[in-house]
């Protein structure tokens, strides 16, 4: 009953960040925020496990709004997706939680098929960027993207974002960031090879996942069948 009764407002993050996701309309963290949200504050390298829909982006979100500094007019956070469509809400969620209380906060969406020069426009005066592997590797390699001050790094769908289609590309895009920075890892699985993949980019992570009781979803009944064994 008391995980009812939590509030943002209890993880006692400044005040920006609590009205901005009261306005937004996120006032009581789901289990894995509840949990992830405390350490990825302190700067933590974190690796965030937990089904689809326990609400991981708003673990990503609310980590790079927090140590963004609005007064620089730099990429400080940058987050990798493996689909535009993904890229698109963590965008979307992050202006909508700044809207009310960190009004010069700026959000980039860098994904293929938009137009490369307006990538480079949108970067010259923005603080976050969303983007898929791909284009964000050919914005920093032609010089359009400066890397110098991001100190925050999130691979959203971790487990995909390392397999062989994008690792080459998220590998060299993070050997192009500062060496001082948070690493955050997101997945629904956490097998073997996305384990030792992660242990080249982190520095002693948390792992924070949730137990399986509390990932079962609200309105959802799950039974078990006890059945003879049959060959
Ligand atoms: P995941 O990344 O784990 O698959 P999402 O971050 O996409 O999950 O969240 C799933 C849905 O739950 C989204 O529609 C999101 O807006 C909503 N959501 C996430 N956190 C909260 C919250 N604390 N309160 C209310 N709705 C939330």
């Amino acid at each position: 009953a008391d995980n009812d009764k939590r509030q943002f407002s209890d993880l006692h993050f400044p005040e920006k960040i609590s009205t901005g996701l009261a306005s937004a309309g996120f006032l009581r963290p789901s289990p894995i925020q509840w949990a992830a949200l405390p350490l990825a504050k302190i700067g933590v390298d974190l690796i965030v496990q937990s089904k689809s829909g326990t609400g991981k982006t708003l673990v990503y979100v609310v980590t790079a709004l927090n140590m963004i500094d609005t007064s620089v007019s730099a990429v400080q956070a940058v987050i990798l997706t493996p689909t535009r469509e993904i890229a698109v809400q963590g965008a979307r969620i992050s202006l909508d939680i700044a809207a009310a209380s960190m009004p010069d906060f700026k959000a980039a969406t860098l994904i293929g098929g938009m137009s490369v020069v307006d990538d480079a426009t949108k970067l010259k005066r923005c603080h976050m960027i969303v983007g898929t592997p791909g284009r964000v590797r050919q914005l920093i390699d032609e010089k359009y993207f400066k890397t110098e001050a991001v100190r925050f790094f999130a691979l959203d769908e971790a487990d995909k974002m390392l397999e062989s289609s994008f690792k080459n590309d998220v590998t060299w895009i993070y050997n192009q960031l500062p060496e001082v920075k948070q690493v955050m890892a997101l997945s629904a699985t956490y097998p073997e090879s996305l384990a030792n993949s992660l242990t080249s980019l982190m520095r002693h992570p948390q792992h924070v996942r949730l137990d399986t009781a509390s990932q079962v979803l609200i309105g959802l009944d799950q039974y078990v069948l006890h059945t003879t064994f049959h060959p």
